[in-house]
């Protein structure tokens, strides 16, 4: 059982993130967000997917003036992204529900200010993001691109919001590297009580940025550590979302949908399996009951996987076993049993409701 690390409930919209909000999934747009249309067809293909909050950059006047119709016609809470111009943070604020900025890198205490004050009349959080590679100066030649360098802006600029008494604050600390990331994040941990963003930053593409979230997020979910998250692939909207979901769900995170046990195969494979567990992960990624289903190639571990399966299915020669809970339902024809297989298991999850 994963204990969270208890941290303050902040919302963004109407998501609540920290304390015991379940662990939210984050993306950005990659449109450019003055083009209103084809960045609510983002937003909207990431709600699809399942997105709880949505990031759009906010580069110029522009960008900030879109916010207001954009927001107005989103599914889903937004976070506007500004770095360094103060001003533009002044006109996003006035629509979004976060905004994300550094305050040590706008200038001085009374832009500063400024920003806090239109964040707390609006009552929306602000999101501290350290990234390793833009770290202020002062840090970066004191500490280099460092875990040291990266926690000592985060506290920075924390102490920055609190001197204004704000603190509806949440931090990432992201590194391009797991180590430096997990450091980062786990050594900040216990000094603060704000609800951490994990991510990794510039992770590349889906394979390379899949394994890079999975060991990093996947460390800190396990320690407990975590209340939003994003994981941040090259060109990618809704695979994001389906790894994010998948990193949480198989940290024991989340429940919610289809978990397939399906072996590697080897010599003794007695069907096409590869074929069948490609149709099974089609037809059942619809379903959210949190059922255990095994697809396995021989009986040599079949019965045993079978025992802990909600439902599952046993290839043998020419023919196989559908069992539920362990005890066979059926025993058909290769050429049937994946239908047959199917079948049961949207009855589990109909009898799961
Ligand atoms: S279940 Fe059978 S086919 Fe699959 S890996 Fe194990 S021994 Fe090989």
């Amino acid at each position: 059982m994963i204990k969270r690390y208890p941290t303050k409930k902040i919302y963004i919209g109407g998501v609540a993130v920290g304390g015991d909000a379940p662990i939210s999934v984050q993306s950005m747009t990659f449109s450019k967000t003055a083009d209103k249309k084809s960045t609510l067809e983002q937003i909207k293909r990431l709600h699809f997917a399942g997105c709880d909050i949505v990031r759009l950059a906010v580069i110029d006047k522009e960008a900030a003036e879109a916010l207001k119709d954009i927001k107005e016609q989103s599914p889903l809470p937004i976070v506007a992204d500004i770095h360094f111009n103060y001003k533009l943070a002044l006109i996003a604020a006035q629509s979004v529900d976060c905004i994300r900025i550094n305050p040590g890198n706008i200038g001085s205490k009374e832009r500063i200010k400024a920003v806090v004050d239109v964040c707390k009349e609006r009552n929306i959080p602000i999101r501290i993001g350290v990234n390793s590679g833009s770290l202020e100066k002062r840090f970066e030649d004191k500490y280099g691109q460092s875990i040291e360098g990266m926690v000592a802006s985060a506290l920075y600029n924390i102490k920055l919001l609190e001197d204004y008494d704000f603190t509806d604050i949440k931090i990432s600390l992201k590194a391009s590297d797991v180590q430096r990331t997990v450091g980062a994040y786990r050594t900040l941990r216990p000094k603060v009580e704000y609800p951490f963003h994990l991510g990794v930053t510039e992770a590349g593409t889906l394979f390379h940025a899949t394994v890079k979230s999975s060991i990093a997020l996947g460390t800190l979910l396990l320690e407990g550590i975590g209340d939003t998250m994003r994981v941040s692939i090259t060109g990618e909207l809704e695979k994001e979302i389906e790894v994010a979901k998948a990193i949480l769900k198989d940290s024991g995170l989340t429940k919610e949908g289809i978990n397939i046990i399906s072996c590697p195969t080897c010599g003794r494979i007695e069907a096409d399996l590869v074929k069948a567990v490609a149709e099974v992960e089609e037809k059942t990624k619809h379903i959210k009951a949190p059922l255990d289903i095994s697809v396995m190639g021989c009986v040599v571990n079949a019965i045993g996987e079978a025992k802990c399966a909600d439902v599952a299915i046993a290839f043998g020669k020419g023919s196989g076993l559908v069992m539920k809970k362990g005890e066979v339902v059926a025993k058909l024809k290769e050429k049937d049993l994946v239908d047959r297989f199917l079948k049961e298991v949207e009855k589990a999850a109909k009898e799961y409701q």
